[in-house]
């Protein structure tokens, strides 16, 4: 509660000495007034103050200040303290033993106020509550030492008991009068000084002097004296409640301290009600009438407070749904939870589910929902809690489809159970995401495609080999049948090496028809030693033509990573083929390193590393944009393509290159871990495709 005070206030950029200087000073001031106020309500002949003001300062001092000042709160009081009671004769060990009193009064109500109030303004009833407590509990037990002090120190001859009874009395009604005034008025937030009208004005003048009027005629003329009817020492106790329930804390807590300041003047000064408890040298009567007349005005003055801000909260929510409800972009509908009929929807509602705005009789939710849509709706109404959300899918009365995201929460509408269901129409979004989807498809094969073009010499190269074979095979074994007796042994060796180069060829073409395909992706279970080996051999003609030295590690047991085969032959391809191509300039000392690894972060790591010219620092990024290319024939969509498909796989394609020695490229994968099962995601619409995606 401090800070918020202190924000409130805006003290926070203040120079903070001269804030701890001001605090001090301004304690000091009020607590020296105090004290006289208090002396000039003493009751004579008997020095006996009926209101003693300096502690209830002290108190309220401390309610509205940080509690990192709180010393400057004490340090401003003493002097004040001395200043005010050394004159009067007091020794001064007790009035050193006095303001330890008072300082324990007001730590105590302060501490017990912040712990258990929600505001300092007094503006709930909590707090209310709250303040009256501590003001009870400080005044109670301070009096305690109070007492003891003036027994202690042999000042009077009062007893123990009395003392005690004079002081709780007399600081109860001090905090109750004094310290409302202080912290409702020392907080920015005010009925009163906030926004008044000329009527409103006019309203508090009207109060205050008929509130004078009324205090001075019952309490401080010699119309009334002690023989008055108690009735009317509540005359002026409309004013006060006129001032709490129209006005708030601020202006009742004034109006209270106004009356309680002429009710004890009238009696000090031989005048009104209380006169015979002035010539008694007995305040309690007054003290107890005005205790717990403040008592009830503040509570009053909180619950008053209180009701009208919960119901300006309730007036905003409401006027605050009813906005979004009628103007919002969403379709709002409240149905019933028992048969799901609809009681109110807006505009919205009717349009994306083609009804006209005039339309009496709307169906169900449920009736335009995919049967899919429907059991997952079900099974949100059926979570308990607050709002859940889902993707459903939704024909309209015309037959349309859409795609809407749908919040169902559930309320109580004039005691039966209702759902508050807000669709959000993403049609457009998802068909835009679909798009961009096939079009990323597209030009990942394009791409895949245009590359396999590098190789073609290649492949065509390796699929000679197996052809030649099998020809010169066959045709040595037609020779072998010219020869009696046939040589059976050798011929079916021909025929075994027929099969084996046949197969070799028809590995080839199933590999480079996978790249050529254009299939829809297939997220399975990869094991990247295997992949790098297929692809490697699928390309090995490439580093005898080029001479490139061609090193290979793989580490034992690699976990299996989850992803699309065809896409991540694809991306090492490109990376062996930009290290070759990196390497071409060199006449010698082509060495390519191709290695598997396993991270203890759990990635599974493929990195190719060349010994050609590498990568100049400012290039490093770069090379990851589309369309850069130093290559004269390149498209620079090589390696963009390859940190996308990294990407969407979950892991990272990274580069190291020191200038002149060659470059690092390392793709890190997320290891599929032991019982993990892949799961199928939605793509559009929602309920009828879907992709194979991993958990
Ligand atoms: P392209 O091969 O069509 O140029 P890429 O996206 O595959 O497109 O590569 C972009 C650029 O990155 C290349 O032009 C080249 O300058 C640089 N690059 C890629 N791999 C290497 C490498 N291993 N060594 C040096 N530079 C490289």
């Amino acid at each position: 509660m401090a800070d918020a005070t202190e924000v409130r206030r805006g003290t926070f950029n203040a120079d903070p000495h001269w804030e701890t200087f001001r605090i001090a000073v301004l304690v000091g001031l009020a607590y020296y007034a105090g004290a006289r106020i208090g002396l000039a309500l003493t009751f004579s002949p008997m020095p006996l103050s009926v209101l003693w003001p300096p502690n209830a300062l002290l108190l309220g001092a401390l309610v509205v200040t940080p509690r990192r000042r709180w010393w400057a709160v004490f340090a401003g009081a003493l002097p004040a303290h001395l200043f005010a009671e050394l004159p009067h004769g007091v020794p001064t060990p007790l009035v050193l033993c006095w303001f330890a009193s008072n300082a324990s009064e007001a730590l105590i109500g302060a501490l017990v106020f912040r712990r258990f109030a929600d505001n300092c303004e007094l503006r709930t009833l909590r707090s209310a509550v709250a303040f009256c407590c501590a003001a009870a509990v400080a005044a109670l037990l301070s009096s305690f030492l109070d007492a003891a002090f003036v027994q202690l120190v042999g000042w009077g001859t009062t007893d123990f008991a009395t003392l005690w009874r004079i002081r709780v009395s007399s600081n109860l009604l001090a905090t109750l009068t004094v310290v409302p005034v202080l912290v409702t008025w020392s907080t920015a937030e005010l009925d009163v000084r906030r926004h008044v009208t000329p009527a409103q004005l006019m309203e508090i003048v009207c109060l205050v002097a008929g509130l004078f009027a009324t205090s001075i005629v019952v309490f401080d003329s010699g119309v009334v004296d002690s023989g008055i009817p108690p009735t009317l020492l509540y005359l002026p106790v409309p004013f006060l409640v006129w001032a709490a329930l129209r006005f708030g804390p601020a202006l009742s807590s004034l109006a209270y301290a106004i009356v309680v300041f002429l009710v004890i003047w009238g009696a000090a000064h031989g005048r009104g009600p209380f006169l015979l408890a002035a010539v008694q040298n007995d305040p309690l009567p007054i003290q107890l009438f005005l205790s717990s007349v403040a008592v009830l005005l503040l509570l009053l003055a909180a619950a008053v407070v209180e009701r009208r801000e919960a119901e300006r909260m309730l007036r905003g929510s409401e006027e605050l749904f009813s906005t979004a409800f009628r103007q919002g972009p969403d379709a709002i509908a409240i149905t019933r939870a028992r048969d799901g009929g609809i009681v109110e929807a807006n505009k919205r509602w009717l349009e994306l589910l083609g009804y006209p705005s005039n339309a009496q009789s709307l169906a169900t939710l449920g009736e335009h929902l995919s049967p899919a849509s429907r059991d997952r709706v079900r099974s949100l109404k059926s979570e308990p809690g607050s709002a859940q959300e889902t993707e459903v899918v939704l024909t309209d009365r015309q037959g349309g489809v859409h795609v809407a995201l749908l919040v169902i929460a559930p309320v109580q509408l004039m005691g039966e159970t209702c759902h508050i269901t807000i669709l959000r129409d993403i049609t457009r979004q998802r068909q835009a995401e679909k798009d961009a989807y096939d079009q990323r498809r597209q030009l990942t094969h394009l791409t895949r495609v245009a590359s396999l073009s590098d190789f073609s010499s290649t492949i065509a190269h390796e699929l000679n080999q197996p052809l030649t074979a099998i020809l010169s095979n066959a045709q040595a074994a037609l020779r072998l049948f010219a020869h009696e007796p046939l040589n059976v042994a050798e011929i079916r060796a021909i025929l075994v090496e027929i099969a084996e180069s046949d197969k070799r060829a028809g590995l080839l073409i199933h590999h480079l028809r996978l790249l050529m395909k254009k299939g829809d992706e297939e997220f399975v279970q990869v094991d990247l030693n295997q992949l790098v080996r297929d692809v490697l051999d699928f390309v090995r003609s490439e580093f005898l033509v080029r001479t490139v030295e061609l090193k290979t590690s793989y580490a034992p047991d690699l976990p299996q990573v989850r992803g699309d085969r065809v896409q991540l032959q694809q991306l090492l391809l490109n990376l062996v083929c930009n290290a070759c191509e990196a390497m071409d300039a060199q006449t010698h000392g082509k060495v390519m390193e191709v290695s598997t690894s396993h991270e203890a972060d759990g990635t599974v790591q493929v990195t190719v590393s060349d010994t050609g010219p590498g990568i100049p620092a400012d290039r490093m990024d770069r090379v990851f944009e589309p369309f850069f290319t130093t290559k004269q024939s390149g498209l620079g969509m090589g390696l963009a393509i390859c940190r996308r498909i990294a990407t969407a796989h979950g892991g990272s394609l990274t580069v190291l290159s020191r200038p002149g020695e060659g470059a690092t490229f390392q793709l890190a994968l997320p290891q599929v871990l032991p019982g993990r099962r892949l799961e199928a995601t939605a793509h559009f619409p929602a309920d009828t495709t879907s992709t194979a995606t991993a958990s």
